[in-house]
């Protein structure tokens, strides 16, 4: 057996709505779908503006190039996170300064914000990871008090509650991504949703080539072509009519996963159930090596690999990143607890097609390697 670290779960309306697309003819940018999958998607984050784009890298560029951040600005963001967070701050001629992440949580550390804040800061980019957030109220008081923008990336968390209230409901303007590894997929593609008619319509602009108003095919500046196919936006409101089986699946997953593994936790930090302001959402199911497991997480995952459990490894701090290390970014900054679990954590099979069997077959070899 070889249980992979995530398969995507398609068994809704999928099949019903792409035929809708072919037999209409509706498959570029424009068509009922895309409308229907941004309202749906507005909806559930009670924000009045919805825009689909191809991806949520794509979704976190033009959000942050929407609010038209004076060059050189500083955005403050996690160390320990995707790239796409770092890369759409340095592609908008911005700066980002970051914060380590908090030990339990491998959220950006909140109490590490106002340091950073300098007469230049102009944001904060909040990214929710792995199934816990970022605590939010903290975080838009920071922002409140310096006046300062809040992106929230929820990339991580679609139809996860934050104070009771729905993730990317918060700051100025949220995204999110729907790869095939998130819990509501397109296959790739990503959302922008806000409150402000102003940032929508320039998202909406740099997403389609920035046309002139008066005429098409006119421009005063370059846009892109980032639009998502109504192909895509019919599985992905597919996808969303189902998303609340979704989450009680991830939730499943989570919680046996907990059951059995913690008598490891001599040995392993297994993630949060829950902190004050949120419940495991379990987007995935990530472990962190204690030093006395007598190995790191690459070392593990090649055993676990060899045992028929595909893993993924944590993602790499911004700090450390060869890219930005070559420009002379982040020169001398330390971040111990983001270079910690970036070296000793990875993520087990948790895609929404796992069953008992496999649950259990991941934890049995968990305890064999670590045994
Ligand atoms: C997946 C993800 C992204 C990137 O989304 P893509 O659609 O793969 O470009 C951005 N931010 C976070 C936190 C993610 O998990």
């Amino acid at each position: 057996m070889f249980v992979p670290v995530n398969e995507p779960l398609l068994n809704g309306n999928e099949k019903k709505y792409l035929n809708e697309c072919i037999e209409t003819g509706w498959v570029s940018a424009e068509g009922a779908f895309i409308s229907k999958f941004e309202d749906g998607m507005s909806k559930l984050t009670k924000r009045k503006y919805a825009i689909t784009v191809t991806s949520g890298t794509v979704a976190l560029e033009v959000a942050v190039r929407a609010l038209n951040f004076e060059k050189g600005s500083e955005i403050i963001m996690p160390d320990f996170t995707i790239i796409s967070c770092a890369q759409a701050i340095v592609r908008a001629g911005c700066v980002p300064v970051l914060v380590d992440c908090d030990p339990d949580t491998w959220n950006m550390n909140i109490n590490q914000i106002e340091a950073k804040i300098t007469n230049k800061t102009a944001a904060i980019m909040a990214v929710h990871i792995y199934g816990i957030t970022v605590d939010m109220k903290p975080l838009i008081e920071i922002a409140e008090k310096y006046n300062l923008k809040v992106i929230e990336d929820a990339a991580e968390v679609i139809g996860q509650k934050i104070y009771n209230e729905p993730a990317g409901s918060f700051g100025d303007v949220s995204c999110f991504s729907f790869y095939s590894n998130k819990h509501v997929t397109t296959g790739e593609g990503g959302m922008i949703v806000c409150n402000d008619e102003k940032l929508a319509q320039r998202c909406k602009d740099l997403k389609n080539y920035c046309f002139a108003p008066e005429r098409r095919f006119m421009h005063y500046e370059l846009g892109h072509s980032y639009m998502m196919s109504n192909l895509q936006a019919a599985v992905g409101f597919a996808q969303l009519e189902k998303l609340e089986e979704h989450i009680i699946k991830k939730r499943y997953i989570g919680k046996k996963y907990q059951e059995l593994l913690k008598d490891l936790s001599h040995k392993i930090i297994l993630p949060l159930e829950k902190t004050s302001y949120c419940k495991n959402i379990y987007w995935v199911f990530g472990i962190v090596l204690k030093d006395n497991a007598g190995m790191n997480a690459q070392e593990c995952a090649e055993k676990l690999r060899k045992l028929g459990v595909g893993t993924r490894p944590f993602f790499w701090p911004m700090h450390e990143q060869p890219v930005f290390i070559n420009e002379g970014m982040f020169k001398g900054e330390k971040y111990p607890i983001s270079e910690n679990i970036a070296r000793m954590g990875f993520y087990i099979p948790s895609g929404l097609t796992l069953d008992d069997e496999k649950i259990n077959y991941v934890s049995q070899k968990i305890h064999e390697v670590l045994n």
